[in-house]
């Protein structure tokens, strides 16, 4: 709903989807301040960096020159038809965004990577070799009564994430629902948004990040009947993890979270599916599922899009014409360092921290005001952010949802999909 314009032609926003984390919480509010926007209510670190951004409407360049936008779209479309392997990375974007980079990449005869690719995967590899039983925020954020959090440090990745989904007091289905026990299965993770009555106790089990597979294979041993020995499971008390293994049982909605860019060390896959696993296990005697965060800078759109339009998830080649898939060949951080690619775009219309891989091959940068390049880039097109400076669809991390973005201020700042669309014309 909006209401009256203020003095310098901003409006006052409620119900606005935030773009600026996976979770895509829509309820802030949002109204005008002297030098541009204020989150009045339902705000964090993330979002108002976001929306108090303030304006910024620089010149598009060549070579640090500044020019006009159709100087830079034709340099845009030259470096790319020269380009015997373009990459398009980063890919920080919205719904028509993602469509309109892939567009291009298939008319450039490019790869498509994004920024988090490395993070998304832990998961694609699961999802793709055994599967997995998923749960969504609004299944989580109702009828969990049983969070474990599994090496990840929401808070910090999403920080309103606990007070939307663990901390509310009212629930779809009970007037009167249950308290919630939340276990934090890792090292130092941040406890500090659990707050209020829903909360009852809160465990801490302090395993190392790559030990958290030993503990779930073994509770799935466990549940099956297996006779797991010795007094410790991954360095922790075995009186433990069979009292984490109860309470699994004993719940009635178990939901184990993770997010894949917290999962730092090698072979971290092979933790989601002991994830994974561990929550069919469990299933079949208790009700249990798993839950997904991460998905920041439009990496859940980029995946999504790129599935439903190539038939693939991100790591696509579109170099002999045709899509071309492949997870480890078709990273944009291999393929730059092993100068198999000889050109990076880079789209980040989110955040001007989204940080391009090292490389010294030519650069497009099509990104939010204020970004840093490491190395000056050939061309450089500033573009508005979605739900900022123009509307747009983000789709939320749990894949069920698309939600509509605002525009929430006047902006000459282009939408990233239009500027692509104009290069892919141009080709
Ligand atoms: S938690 Fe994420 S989506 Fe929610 S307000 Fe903060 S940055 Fe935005």
């Amino acid at each position: 709903m909006e209401s009256e314009k203020s003095r310098n032609g901003a409006n006052h926003f409620e119900n606005v989807a935030c773009p600026f984390c996976g979770i895509l919480c829509d309820d802030l509010e949002i109204g005008p301040s002297n030098d541009g926007l204020k989150v009045l209510k339902n705000g964090c670190v993330k979002s108002v960096a976001g929306f108090e951004r303030p304006l910024s409407e620089p010149k598009p360049q060549i070579d640090g020159k500044d020019v006009s936008l159709d100087e830079a779209i034709a340099a845009a479309a030259r470096l790319i038809k020269n380009s015997r392997l373009p990459i398009f990375g980063g890919l920080g974007t919205d719904v028509d965004g993602i469509r309109a980079a892939i567009a291009l990449a298939e008319k450039g005869g490019g790869i498509l990577d994004h920024a988090l690719s490395e993070g998304q995967y832990r998961n694609f590899k699961v999802l793709q070799s055994s599967g997995w039983v998923l749960t969504t925020l609004t299944e989580a954020r109702n009828r969990a009564d049983l969070f474990i959090i599994a090496g990840s440090d929401l808070h910090k990745l999403h920080p309103r994430f606990f007070e939307r989904v663990v901390c509310n007091e009212a629930s779809m289905f009970s007037d009167n629902p249950p308290k919630r026990t939340v276990v934090f299965l890792g090292e130092a993770l941040d406890q500090s948004a659990l707050k209020g009555n829903r909360i009852g106790e809160v465990v801490t089990i302090p395993v190392k990040g790559d030990r958290i597979a030993e503990i779930l294979d073994a509770m799935r041993a466990m549940n099956k009947g297996a006779t797991v020995s010795g007094d410790t499971i991954a360095g922790l008390p075995r009186a433990d993890i069979e009292d984490l293994l109860a309470r699994c049982k004993a719940a009635s909605y178990g939901v184990i979270l993770w997010a894949p860019p917290s999962l730092t060390f090698p072979n971290a896959d092979l933790t989601v599916q002991a994830i994974s696993e561990f929550v069919k296990e469990i299933n079949l005697t208790s009700r249990f599922a798993g839950l997904s965060l991460g998905g920041n800078d439009g990496a859940t759109s980029a995946g999504a899009v790129c599935s439903w339009q190539s038939g693939f998830p991100l790591r696509v080649s579109f170099a002999t014409g045709e899509a071309d898939y492949d997870p480890v060949r078709y990273s944009a951080d291999r393929l730059l360092a092993a100068k198999e690619a000889d050109m990076l775009l880079w789209l980040s219309s989110f955040s001007p921290d989204l940080k391009e891989p090292e490389t010294d091959v030519p650069t497009i940068f099509l990104a939010a005001p204020g970004i840093k390049p490491s190395r000056q880039p050939k061309v450089y097109i500033p573009v508005g952010t979605p739900g900022l400076d123009h509307s747009g669809t983000m789709v939320r991390v749990d894949n069920v949802v698309s939600l509509p973005l605002k525009k929430l201020r006047q902006s000459t700042l282009p939408r990233a999909a239009d500027v692509l669309e104009k290069i892919e014309a141009a080709l």
